[in-house]
């Protein structure tokens, strides 16, 4: 059993006055077809105003109920829809249903050698604003939202019935964090709960499996929650066709892709980052699977360097590769950025194929939303073509098993991997 330490025990309580809402024609249709937000400017009617995290009840015109979701008076996105249809008390009891739900659907990924992954993923696990990975048995719960903290006890409560860990990290997403006066004294990487002999934050970094390849991640600093588990299946993909091949991993953060190409029999790895703990930890996590005989003989080189600098050194210097990697951070925060988006995007596939030998494969991602899927791998063929080597398609793939997605802008990964003559 875990200790639940005075962090959480002094949270306030959800109100027990829950605010009656109604909302317009088309909100209400989303809402029906599963859409998990309600926006300020939806709102018609509202019975009284409320404090982060009340539950919000929205009615139709004939009150009826249409769903019950925690309000946010500090965000367009008023409510955010935990139940729809069936009326529902949310309370521990509810929160339990559904992380064992989730955990129901992870269970494939823990007969592969397997633990670190999403638990729960926000809106499309039912937890809208809430992230919840694990990684072996350190959990990082994340929040969106400031709805969540007087509900932060019950969930805590919930996840300990239902997992094994011994200590839950807290970490706020960067709005969160500012709002101070919402936050009652949580800070961000603080530990929530602890087991009692385990002391009450992890000692140094933790290490977890993926697909029986070994990483470190630091869950209170590291992006995201200290790794990208979104590219499991990508970097598995990429393990398969790395046998006998020198693989280029731009963009590489701990070296996630490059670990997996050295255990596919990739003789020559190379991994690009401009954050020098990133590369710091790619050498570690090369020394962390050194029992793999593939990754012993490897040949590694990590460079803390601009990619796009990196890659037209690269070209100046003729150095060419059988694989080529970029899986490059969000480059469009908001719509006006699609275009500036767009364009990098080319530019990279430009870059990328300047260094990728004849007849090898090109791996692209990315992971802005706001950048649709045609329009993303319209960019890539379009400059391929440009470049006068127009690409074949192997595949296209989107969202791993731990990140599944239930409405459209949940969407938000894409990854095509295709040779290049
Ligand atoms: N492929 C990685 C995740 C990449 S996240 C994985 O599988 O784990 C994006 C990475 O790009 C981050 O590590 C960030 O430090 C790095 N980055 C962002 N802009 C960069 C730039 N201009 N040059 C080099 N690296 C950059």
């Amino acid at each position: 059993m875990t200790e639940i330490l005075p962090a959480l025990s002094q949270l306030p309580s959800p109100s027990t006055q829950r605010i009656a809402l109604r909302i317009t024609a088309p909100a209400e249709r989303a809402l029906k077809q599963g859409h998990p937000w309600i926006f300020d400017q939806s709102i018609t009617e509202q019975s009284h105003k409320g404090a982060p995290g009340d539950l919000a009840v929205i009615f139709d015109d004939k009150r009826r109920f249409l769903g019950v979701g925690l309000y946010d008076p500090t965000s367009p996105i008023r409510v955010r829809v935990l139940q729809k249809i069936k009326p529902a008390t949310i309370d521990n009891n509810w929160f339990h249903e559904k992380i064992k739900t989730a955990d129901a659907i992870r269970a494939p990924l823990r007969k592969q050698e397997t633990d670190g992954y999403r638990l729960i993923h926000g809106e499309n696990d039912g937890l809208p604003g809430l992230v919840i990975d694990r990684y072996a048995e350190t959990f990082v719960l994340k929040l969106y939202t400031p709805a969540w903290v007087p509900h932060l006890k019950d969930v805590c409560a919930a996840l300990q019935q239902t997992q094994h860990f011994d200590h839950l990290i807290l970490r706020l997403s960067r709005t969160l964090n500012k709002q101070a006066d919402e936050l009652h004294g949580l800070t961000d990487g603080m530990t929530l709960t602890a087991s009692p002999d385990k002391g009450q934050t992890p000692e140094g970094l933790v290490l977890f499996k993926e697909n029986g390849l070994t990483f470190e991640c630091d869950p209170i600093n590291g992006q995201k929650t200290g790794f990208f588990l979104d590219q499991r299946e990508n970097r598995e993909r990429v393990r398969d066709m790395s046998e006998g091949k020198s693989v280029l991993n731009v963009f590489s953060y701990t070296g996630g892709f490059s670990l997996y190409a050295a255990d596919g029999g990739a003789k020559e790895v190379v991994s690009v980052d401009f954050s020098t703990p990133a590369t710091q930890a790619t050498l570690r996590n090369i020394q962390h699977n050194q029992n793999k005989p593939n990754v012993k003989n490897a040949k590694f080189e990590t460079l803390d360097q601009d990619a796009f600098e990196a890659l037209m050194q690269m070209k100046a210097d003729n150095r060419q590769f059988d694989i080529v990697i970029l899986d490059p951070p969000m480059f469009a925060q908001n719509q006006s950025q699609v275009e500036t988006a767009l364009a990098a995007y080319r530019r990279l596939t430009h870059l990328g194929l300047d260094v990728l030998k004849r007849g090898g494969i090109l791996v692209q991602a990315s992971c802005s939303s706001r950048v649709s899927t045609v329009e993303f791998f319209d960019a890539i063929h379009r400059s391929a073509r440009e470049t006068g080597r127009p690409l074949e398609e192997i595949e296209r793939t989107g969202h791993a098993l731990d990140h599944p997605i239930t409405y459209k802008e949940g969407a938000y990964l894409k990854c095509l991997f295709a040779t290049a003559p």
